[in-house]
């Protein structure tokens, strides 16, 4: 086991977990390469379901793969633990000591030796050192924090219930800072959620007590689409009684309220921070590695990082160029899926002596979900790479499937298919909305 080329992924999110599998699948079972996957987190959750997780439209334990059970199942090592630091002349990972809940040393500092390494750990929000945002936002990175806004929710409107059956005032405000895709589609969550609730016992608020502000600084919400599925969404929003505030920077967040940048005061006692993301802080960090402002580490179109053949680096915590564009690979669960791909075959290659894959992007376009009520988006025609515009439940077909994409590489065909048809009956089984 000692002599077999040991490639080490860090972080089994979107990208990183599809690739630990496929390499598992191929190099690993066959005693060719020992694969190792490194994550902070001992289950993983598909991040773009972490908006449903908030609202609780979504059930965060069936969507749950145990790392470890993983591992097993697909013939590569699993180690928990945080990446800290990097020693690329010795070749090695440091893991930061693990403490438990209450702080105490479960396992102290690891180094984790490679011949391949890959970075694969991700975003975080960027907050853009707005003043109280971290004191008073909410933000949805992870699982926990999703989870924890979900009781925050629940307990949010107990109170308010409870305040409209003593014939309290009773309002909730509620404000998602950004309009990007997390935003809109979180929007439309909540406003589906606060449609839910009256159904389980909370039936003294009406849906309409819910005020659901969301804001964007650009001039318009989903400034990174077409201008068309703005006005689409933004129709569709206002349909959902959500407030939209465009070209409306946000200067400072209060306990209870945010200062916009022309001095006006709007009133919020739950905020989300959904504008804007940039690579963890520790990747600007490590020694030789060259990264850009927002922490990405700086790759070539090989996934290679700009200054060492050994390390690659993907997903969101990656800066790659395109050939064919000046802007670099955008950061989504798109990108990140088509990555591991290309880099699986490098991988491959690479143990063969044989030349890497170049990574070309290919955009399929973007649908965004409102919850239940509907989709809209574009998709990239074929060859023409026009786009056209689709929206319903075609659209919701296609939105879904880059989730089960995600399944199959990870569970393979028969299995997501086994999947497909639990979550049918289960959705049938429980509550429409996640009360506890
Ligand atoms: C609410 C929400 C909705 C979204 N919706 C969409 C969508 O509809 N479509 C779309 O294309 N994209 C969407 N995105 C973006 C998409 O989720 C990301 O682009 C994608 O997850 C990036 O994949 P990744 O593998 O680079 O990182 P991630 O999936 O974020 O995985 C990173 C992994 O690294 C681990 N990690 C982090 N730091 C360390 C460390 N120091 N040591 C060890 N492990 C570490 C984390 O625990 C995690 O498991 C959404 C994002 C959010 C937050």
């Amino acid at each position: 086991m000692e002599n077999l080329h040991h490639i080490v992924v860090v972080g089994g999110g979107a990208g990183g977990l599809e690739l630990v599998t496929r390499l598992g699948n191929k190099l690993g079972k066959k005693r060719k390469a020992r694969i190792t996957l490194v994550d902070s987190g001992l289950t993983h959750v598909w991040k773009p379901l972490l908006h449903e997780v908030a609202s609780g439209s979504l059930d965060d334990n069936a969507n749950e793969i145990n790392y470890r059970a993983h591992a097993r199942k697909h013939h590569y090592e699993f180690q928990l633990g945080r990446m800290a630091d990097l020693d690329q002349i010795g070749r090695h990972v440091v893991i930061a000591p693990f403490l438990d809940e209450d702080g105490h040393q479960v396992v102290p500092e690891r180094h984790i030796s490679y011949d391949t390494l890959v970075i694969a750990v991700g975003s975080t929000a960027n907050d853009f050192g707005t003043p109280g945002a971290q004191e008073h936002c909410i933000f949805l990175d992870s699982l926990e924090q999703a989870r924890r806004f979900h009781n925050r929710l629940l307990n949010a409107f107990l109170s308010k219930n409870h305040d409209a059956r003593c014939g309290a005032s009773h309002e909730l405000p509620i404000t998602i800072i950004g309009a990007g895709a997390t935003g809109v589609e979180l929007s439309a969550e909540l406003r589906m959620a606060s449609r839910e609730l009256p159904v389980y016992g909370m039936n003294h608020l009406r849906s309409a007590d819910i005020n659901i502000t969301v804001i964007e600084a650009a001039d318009r919400i989903l400034p990174a689409l077409p201008p068309r599925i703005s006005a689409s969404a933004t129709r569709e929003l206002e349909h959902q009684k959500v407030k939209v505030l465009t070209g409306q920077p946000v200067n400072e967040i209060r306990n209870d309220r945010l200062i916009m940048q022309d001095g006006t005061e709007l009133k919020s006692e739950m905020t989300v921070w959904a504008a804007g993301i940039k690579a963890p802080p520790f990747l600007s960090e490590l020694e030789g590695l060259e990264t850009n402002k927002g922490n990405q580490v700086r790759v070539r179109q090989t996934l290679q990082s700009t200054t060492d053949d050994h390390i690659f680096a993907f997903g969101d915590c990656a800066e790659c160029p395109q050939s064919d564009s000046d802007q670099p690979v955008p950061p989504r669960a798109q990108s990140a899926h088509q990555q591991a791909d290309t880099l699986f075959k490098s991988l491959c290659h690479r143990l063969e002596g044989r030349d890497l894959v170049p990574f070309v992007y290919n955009d399929h376009g973007s649908l965004i979900n409102f919850s239940r009520y509907t989709t809209v988006g574009n998709l990239m025609g074929g060859l023409s790479g026009r786009s056209m515009y689709i929206e319903g439940r075609v659209a919701r077909l296609v939105y879904t499937s880059l989730y089960r994409m995600h399944q199959v590489a990870l569970h393979g065909l028969v299995r997501t298919g086994v999947i497909w048809l639990m979550d049918r009956i289960s959705r049938a089984m429980r509550p429409r909305l996640k009360l506890h």
